[in-house]
């Protein structure tokens, strides 16, 4: 198309509104070059200059403005406008600025090059507002020839063309920043959900770099052993602390020869670890090397389960296993010993009939039929124990019972210890042999008796209680429900660990022989958990020691209503 073709022919009386250039104008293959001016005959001196004008080959697009206003409008329709050929002095003598400004601040137009041209020197605007505004010339239209014209304005639109690529370039790398900080937030949200999955598993997992740095450590790990990551952050401090060779734990050189023996894989090896508040908790591991995609390793995954609590369920549950057996032997002995014994007593009386008081075998006899009889109680104690025992269960309100045992130990405890009952504000019931009960608290009496020799004082408590899953499951082996609790606590001598794991063994005794029996516990043991009850004792060395009785709570209002 040739370029006189492009020059926009409308100057003079069209009003600007009319001005509006064709759909040609806004083509590619021509530069838009706005001429502002209110004198008709610059813009017209200005076409006949620019006429055959080509820079790169492409025309020009002349719009022409008469005011500061009309250039406003026309900068703000046409955004690829290349530059601005601009009067200073219009309507007002800075109306030329006015545009400026415009441009530059409102619209923020800073690819569109400005000329400024001035009637006289003297209008020339300051050099501060030609930098400050992106100025890129100004003249006085009196020293405009037309060749300096052509100069100015192909000078203008190559700055222009460079303005613009610069632009299409920094747009471009602002696409690709912003295409970078989406990968990044995806990558970062994607970690997250990764370590929220890692921190939920109830698995203790961390992993190790090949240099000893601690790539991972989930919140298992943390709460298991009550490290944070940084107190384990390379392989030195997890040995100190975690893997310490101390006592009880392996050494280190043993255990890492585990770990590392197998190739580096380890399946369910139990390895303890020490945890922060001194515990030592029973960890079974897996751990295996980690391997990049070129076959290089890159690390060690460690993942343990922390099987303390099962344990120790493991070994309450081989005791109990233990007491059984132990309890159906004693049952067995004591009903056979029994008989033997109704046989001895039988001929030692039959044989006391026929003798008279004087004589000397009376007495001898009667010692046989005493011991006999001490031996008809022991076996009756054993019997009980071992469950073989006829038991009457019965409604026992607690309260009435410490009440009324009191009152009766009342009269056997020393002075030098202080006899307490605290009964629940509500009375509690049980479904139990009273005979039976009363022999519990008597024999946990004497025991709490025999150990404040010194003096001190026992306590008799009731109260309700509600064991919830939580305490069933990790607590005393009770199943979750409504329990009523009978304790009996001393200030006496306690008891030291060794002695606590044994306690309720028949035969146990640390009282010397003659004094103990060993069978007052392992009574009180077969007594409660024939009615579903369980025991819990604490005590320590010379603190005292407290044995508390959970029984099933009976509703009692309930069993009433139940009769009726
Ligand atoms: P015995 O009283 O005949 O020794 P028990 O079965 O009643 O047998 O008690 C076993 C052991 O438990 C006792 O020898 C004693 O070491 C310990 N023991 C029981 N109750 C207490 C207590 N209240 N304070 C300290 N030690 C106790
Ligand atoms: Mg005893």
């Amino acid at each position: 198309m040739p370029a006189n073709n492009s020059i926009l022919r409308s100057y003079g009386a069209v009003p600007y509104s009319h001005m509006k250039p064709p759909k040609t104008m806004d083509r590619l293959d021509t530069w838009k070059i706005l001429v502002v001016d209110d004198e008709p005959e610059v813009h017209h001196l200005t076409e006949i200059v620019l006429e055959e004008f080509q820079f790169e080959g492409r025309g020009l697009a002349l719009l022409a403005a008469y005011s500061g206003e009309e250039a406003k409008e026309m900068v703000r329709s046409h955004p690829d406008i290349a530059l601005i050929l601009l009067d200073v002095v219009m309507e007002t003598d800075e109306a030329g600025l006015d545009v400026v400004r415009y441009v530059r601040e409102s619209l923020k137009n800073h690819i569109v090059q400005i000329v400024l041209r001035t009637g006289q020197a003297g209008q020339a605007p300051h050099q501060e507002i030609i930098s400050q505004y992106e100025i890129n010339d100004y003249h006085s239209k009196v020293e405009l020839t037309a060749a300096r014209m052509i100069t100015i304005v192909t000078a203008s639109l190559r700055a222009y063309r460079l303005s613009l690529a610069l632009l299409k370039l920094n747009d471009a790398l602002r696409e690709e920043l912003d295409e970078r900080k989406r990968a990044q937030a995806e990558i970062h949200r994607l970690t997250q959900f990764q370590e929220s999955v890692i921190d939920s598993a109830d698995i203790w997992l961390h992993v190790m770099t090949e240099t000893g740095q601690m790539a991972l450590w989930n919140k298992a790990a943390m709460t298991i052993s009550g490290y944070m990551k940084a107190e384990v952050a390379d392989e030195g401090a997890l040995w100190r602390k975690i893997f310490r060779h101390d006592g009880h734990l392996p050494d280190q050189e043993s255990v890492w020869a585990e770990f590392s023996s197998h190739d580096h894989e380890l399946f369910d090896r139990e390895v303890p670890v020490l945890c922060k508040n001194g515990e030592v908790r029973a960890i079974i591991w897996n751990s295996r090397r980690l391997y990049d995609h070129s076959g290089d390793p890159m690390g060690m995954i460690f993942l343990g389960r922390d099987v303390t609590e099962q344990k120790m369920l493991e070994r309450q549950f081989r005791q109990a296993q233990k007491m059984e057996a132990v309890g159906r032997m004693a049952g067995g002995i004591a009903h056979d010993f029994n008989n033997l014994l109704t046989v001895i007593r039988g001929y030692c009386e039959l044989s006391l009939i026929r003798l008279n008081e004087q004589n000397s075998l009376y007495l001898k006899l009667k010692q046989i039929d005493r011991a006999a009889e001490k031996g008809e109680n022991l076996t009756r104690k054993l019997l009980s124990f071992s469950r073989n025992h006829v038991v009457t269960p019965s409604v026992i309100p607690l309260n009435k019972l410490i009440r009324e045992m009191a009152e009766m130990i009342g009269r056997l405890v020393p002075k030098n210890i202080e006899l307490v009952t605290r009964p629940a504000d509500a009375e509690v019931f049980i479904l139990a042999d009273p005979g039976q009960m009363e022999q519990v608290i008597m024999n946990l009496v004497i025991n709490a008796m025999d150990a404040m020799k010194e003096g001190g004082r026992l306590c008799m408590e009731t109260f309700s209680i509600t064991i919830n899953e939580e305490a069933g499951v990790h607590g005393n082996g009770l199943a979750p429900g409504e329990y009523a609790s009978l304790s009996i606590s001393d200030t006496g001598v306690g008891m030291d660990e060794k002695t606590l794991d044994r306690l309720f063994e028949p035969f146990f005794t640390t009282k010397e022989k003659g004094k103990g029996t060993g069978l007052g516990l392992s009574t009180v043991y077969g007594i409660v958990k024939q009615v579903n009850g369980a025991i819990k004792v604490t005590s320590e060395p010379f603190k005292g020691a407290r044995f508390d009785l959970y029984f099933p709570r009976i509703d009692i209002r309930r069993k009433i209503d139940e009769q009726f």
